[in-house]
């Protein structure tokens, strides 16, 4: 009977230090990633800011909802704006 070597799990790869993709492109000062998503589902809210131009943007969320669905609100409500 032939021995099989442990299964080994390829190592993963490494990536940038967020753990999710919560950094956008800025709507307004368009600077890459420099829009970070806090998620409060405890409250149902999401804040997005924007580090460098210091905008920002809240809006209620839900359990489903991602960090994405947050900014695609904010980028929503600035084109109604315009
Ligand atoms: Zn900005």
């Amino acid at each position: 009977m032939g021995r099989r070597k442990s299964k080994r799990k390829p190592p993963a790869k490494r990536k940038a230090i967020m753990p999710l993709d919560q950094q956008f492109n800025c709507p307004f000062c368009n600077h890459e990633k420099s829009c970070e998503v806090k998620m409060d589902k405890s409250r149902n809210t999401a804040r997005i800011t924007c580090r460098v131009c210091l905008e920002e943007f809240s809006c209620t969320i839900n359990f489903l909802s991602e960090p994405i669905d947050v900014y695609n609100d904010w980028v929503d409500a600035c084109e109604s704006a315009n």
